[in-house]
Order: C-alpha cells, then sequence, then structure tokens
C-alpha cells in the first residue's frame, strides 16, 4: 500500500513516472513524471533569462501582480481546495485555514508591505565616518531562487516563500513534494494567469532526483522546508557551491502547561496543537508537559474533547487521513514503541480500519517518557503525548531536552511569569496561551534553532534574506577624503592617525561623542 509508487518505464523511454494514489481510498488521481537534471537546467535557464526584466519593476508593480494572484485565488476557491483535500486526505477545513487562508494573507500582506522593507535604506555611519561618507543600502534581488517544500502544507510552503522571493525581484523555481505536486503546481498557474511574465514562477515536478537537481543547477539561493535528514542533503550540496540556503526544518514542539493555566483553553490548544492537519504540522504540538497539581483535570478534559472529534473523508469532520504510507508507518511504530515501554492509550491508538485509507485514530498517550521515540523523534500525526512534571522547572528542563528547536507553547495565566519562562526555551518561537501560530504573524521571523532549521522566512529578516543587501557608500566631499589619498604612508601622517585615535577614544566624553 503507498501513495506515491514508481511507474515501471514504458518502451525505450528512461524517464521516470510517479502514480499517485489518494490517502482516502488508495484509488490512483494521477501520475506524474520525474523531470531530470537536463529538464530542470532548462527551467532555470528561462528563469534567469526572465528575471532581469521582473527585476527592473518597482516593488510596487510587482505587487500589483500578487493583488492579481489574490483575486484569482479567491475566485478559484472550490477548485483549489478540491485539489489539496483530494491529494492530502486532509479535512476541508484545514485546507481551508492553512492553505487558503495563509495564502491570501501572505499575498495581500507582501504586496502591501514589502515596498518599505526593500526600499533603499540611509544608514547613518559612525564615529567620524558619518561626516565624510554617506551609506545607503540597497536590497538587490538574487537571481534565481530554488522553493522545494514539503507535502503537509503543499500549498502554502511552495506559496509563501515564492511570494517574499518574486516581489523582492527573482524569479522563482518550485519543486513540490511528490506526494502532493498538483497542489504546488497550481502556485506557477495563479502566477501565469495572474499576468506574471512567462519564466518568473515556473514548477518543475518529480521526487529527490528533481530536487536534487535544483539544488546542484545554476540557482542562487535555495528555500528548503521539508525533514531534517533532506535538509542535511541540501545544505551540504549548498555549501559545497558556495550557495546560500534556508532550512525549515522538522519539530517536536513542547507545550508547558503551567499550574495557574486555564485548564480547559489549555485543553482546547492542546487538542487542535497536536490534531489539526491530522497532527501533521510543523510547529504543531509534539510533546505535553502538564504540572502534577493540575494534571488530572488537564488529562480529562483533553479526553473529553479529543472522543468528541470526527474522522472522515466525506460530509463535515474534523480530522481527515495521514498524508502518505510512509508517516503511518512512522506513526504506528512509535505508539507501539511507546506502549511497549509502559505508555497508555486513553484514547485511539490504533489505524481506523473502517475508513479504508490512510487513517490514524485521533490519539490521546499518557506515561510517556523520554526513553520513547514519541517523545524524541517528530511524529507527524494525530497524537496527543503528555506526560505529568513536578513544576514549571521540571517542564522546562524536559521542553529543551531536544535535538529539535522549532515552536514552544506556554500556559499561564500569569503572563511575565510565562514570558520569563518562555525566555529559556530553546525554540524559534514561543506562544503563549494560544498555539503555535508564528508562521501566521507574517510581520515576524519563523525559523528553527537546534535541528529545526537555519535562516528565516517572513519578516524584514526573512524577506531580506531573498536579497544581497548591498551598501553603496559616496564620499560627501567628492573624494577628497578617500583613502588613497593618505597612501604612499608617510611619518607625518602616522602621526595624524595617532593624533586622531586619542581624540576619538582617549577620553570616555570623546568615546561617546565621536566614537
Ligand atoms: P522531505 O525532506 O522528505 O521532502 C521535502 C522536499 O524535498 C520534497 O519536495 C522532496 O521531493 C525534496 N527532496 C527529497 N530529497 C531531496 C534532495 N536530495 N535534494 C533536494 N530535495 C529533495 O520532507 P517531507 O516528508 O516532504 O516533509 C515533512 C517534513 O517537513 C517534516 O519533518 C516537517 O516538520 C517539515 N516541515 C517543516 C516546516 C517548517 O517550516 N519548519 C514546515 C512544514 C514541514
Amino acid at each position: 500500500m503507498a501513495v506515491v509508487e514508481q511507474v515501471p518505464a514504458k518502451g525505450k523511454s528512461s524517464a521516470r513516472t510517479l502514480l499517485l494514489k489518494s490517502p482516502v481510498d488508495l484509488k490512483p488521481i494521477g501520475e506524474i513524471p520525474v523531470q531530470g537534471r537536463a529538464e530542470v537546467d532548462a527551467v532555470i535557464a528561462r528563469a534567469r533569462q526572465a528575471q532581469p526584466a521582473w527585476a527592473a519593476l518597482s516593488v510596487r508593480e510587482r505587487a500589483k501582480y500578487l493583488e492579481r494572484a489574490l483575486d484569482l485565488l479567491l475566485e478559484r476557491q472550490d477548485q483549489l481546495l478540491e485539489i489539496f483535500v483530494r491529494e492530502s486526505g486532509k479535512a476541508r477545513m484545514d485546507a481551508l485555514l492553512i492553505e487558503l487562508w495563509d495564502g491570501a494573507d501572505s499575498l495581500s500582506f507582501f504586496s502591501k508591505h514589502a515596498e518599505k522593507w526593500l526600499a533603499d535604506e540611509e544608514v547613518k555611519l559612525h564615529g567620524f565616518l558619518r561626516f565624510l561618507k554617506k551609506a545607503t543600502i540597497e536590497y538587490r534581488p538574487l537571481g534565481v531562487v530554488g522553493v522545494i517544500s514539503p507535502w503537509n502544507g503543499p500549498f502554502i510552503l511552495s506559496l509563501n516563500p515564492t511570494v517574499q522571493a518574486m516581489i523582492a525581484g527573482n524569479a522563482v523555481v518550485i519543486k513540490p513534494s511528490e506526494v502532493t505536486p498538483m497542489s504546488g503546481k497550481v502556485v506557477e498557474d495563479l502566477f501565469r494567469d495572474a499576468g506574471v511574465p512567462e519564466g518568473v514562477v515556473q514548477v518543475v515536478l518529480g521526487d529527490g532526483e528533481t530536487g536534487a537537481a535544483l539544488v546542484e543547477g545554476d540557482t542562487d539561493k535555495i528555500s528548503f522546508t521539508g525533514s531534517v535528514r533532506t535538509g542535511r542533503l541540501v545544505a551540504e550540496a549548498c555549501a559545497r557551491q558556495l550557495k546560500p540556503c534556508t532550512l525549515e526544518l522538522g519539530g517536536k514542539d513542547a507545550m508547558i502547561v503551567c499550574a495557574d493555566a486555564d485548564i480547559d483553553t489549555a485543553a482546547a490548544g492542546a487538542v487542535a496543537g497536536s490534531l489539526i492537519n491530522t497532527g501533521q504540522y510543523c510547529s504543531g504540538t509534539e510533546r505535553v508537559y502538564v504540572v502534577r497539581e493540575v494534571a488530572d483535570a488537564f488529562i480529562e478534559a483533553v479526553v473529553d474533547r479529543t472522543r468528541q472529534l470526527r474522522q472522515g473523508h466525506t460530509g463535515e469532520f474534523d480530522i481527515g487521513a495521514v498524508f502518505w504510507q510512509r508517516q503511518l508507518e512512522i506513526i504506528e511504530t512509535q505508539v507501539e514503541e511507546a506502549v511497549k515501554k509502559g505508555a497508555k492509550v486513553l484514547v485511539g491508538g490504533k489505524r481506523n480500519e473502517q475508513l479504508g485509507g490512510l487513517f490514524y485514530e485521533p490519539t490521546v498517550l499518557v506515561d510517556v517518557t523520554h526513553d520513547m521515540a514519541i517523545m524524541t523523534e517528530e511524529t507527524f500525526g494525530p497524537i496527543v503525548a503528555i506526560m505529568v512534571v513536578d513544576d514549571e522547572e521540571h517542564a522546562l528542563q524536559m521542553a529543551n531536552d531536544s535535538r529539535y528547536g522549532l515552536g514552544a507553547t506556554i500556559w499561564s495565566q500569569n503572563v511575565s511569569r510565562a514570558r520569563a519562562l518562555a525566555r529559556r526555551v530553546e525554540a524559534g518561537s514561543v506562544c503563549i496561551n494560544d498555539m503555535s501560530m508564528t508562521y501566521g504573524a507574517l510581520e515576524v521571523p519563523f525559523g528553527g534553532r537546534k535541528d529545526s532549521g537555519v535562516g528565516y522566512v517572513n519578516g524584514k529578516a526573512g524577506l531580506r534574506g531573498y536579497t544581497a543587501p548591498t551598501p553603496v557608500i559616496v564620499d560627501r566631499y567628492g573624494g577628497k577624503y578617500s583613502a588613497g589619498r593618505h597612501y604612499p604612508y608617510t611619518e607625518e601622517g602616522e602621526t595624524q592617525v595617532r593624533k586622531l585615535m586619542n581624540l576619538i577614544w582617549g577620553n570616555k566624553i570623546s568615546r561617546r561623542l565621536l566614537s
């Protein structure tokens, strides 16, 4: 049973083809070619040709195309939702909120805000330099950016980095996951139909071979979202070529429930944080640490809420399928191992056989420990795993006992105490009294620490990551004070430099005023 299968080569052709099956009923839903190095190189060459004219437009002119794409996204909602649900088996509301809402928000946000973050920036220089030179930083496009995306948010994780790269003046080549290729392909359709010039946004289809070709090809940056294992390969290949990359990788996000938390709110957060998108959410809650005093009440509330969830694929339901076979096997193996080592299943804990496809029941586990993979390795499934801890310090110690550091959440009615705790959490972002929603807060940088990644998407730092910040420095006096005028060196010159050093740094007042 698999969602992606190799199709035997036809006739003399050596090109590989992949057959896709729906995770809902395992019926075939299409085939894609695996584009190899030569095809990918041709696509990159087209992107390189199209990029200078695109970069020559102002940010405001580029933003108009994003706004048109937003109009199309709104018009095509039903059609897009159908593609996302068919390919992934996710609940319609998951597709609506995570893919379409966030997609619309990204297009609208960057069309509105990119201009100020990409504008030339005048910088006041320090010390004596400020009297002699003027500096401006230009945020210049890099050229051609490769965007490689995973299957869990196949549209938004293809669209959002693309929006940022293209508004910054780059051409983009997207390589969506082979598990959900059409959800990535529609990004190209959207921009083409919005009138974006040919070659500025293109999609290549295939598996790891195609992704590797994009990394090895003539691209200027790789924006990768996916697993730690592949991220490492991408980083190694980029390092060899001295090519910048951002890596948005896996997570094992911790949730800390303090003794003074609002138990109902925290339980709702634990269930939604662990189970939306069938638990296949990079910043989803993967480990819950609840302080002993409130553990019974919290666990009871989590169990109650989880039992109310409806799993399915037609009509109204809350939780859909696991998106592909490989993930289902990871979930099953981790739960089985945890149970063998003493974890207790309070809800679910097995495949949902009644539904036929790749369905795993929403599950609540307690008595889990850090000797179990379910608390140390990414699960990416519909599991709420709860560990009771002595106090908040114990919770913090457990939360930081991880090779991952993507996000974390803290639940407490005392916000200043929660903030003090948040400061000590080793994670790329922390949310207090809400499930992780940092990716949707487009003003702030999103990225991971430890094995969870390198670099940022979103916010000023993320957007500028698609540029080469280039300082242009102008002598205020037409070159009168250029460094070259003091060369070759003279004794008099040395005396002047020493005098100047003493003048600037010789006492506290001059240090403050002149340095
Ligand atoms: P994956 O690493 O298997 O694949 C990701 C993409 O890389 C796919 O398009 C794949 O075809 C491509 N690829 C595979 N081998 C490659 C190679 N050698 N060179 C270049 N590209 C290659 O990841 P996945 O299973 O699709 O996605 C799930 C993972 O993504 C989870 O670990 C999840 O936590 C992570 N994720 C992270 C974020 C984040 O923002 N941090 C967001 C979503 C998902």
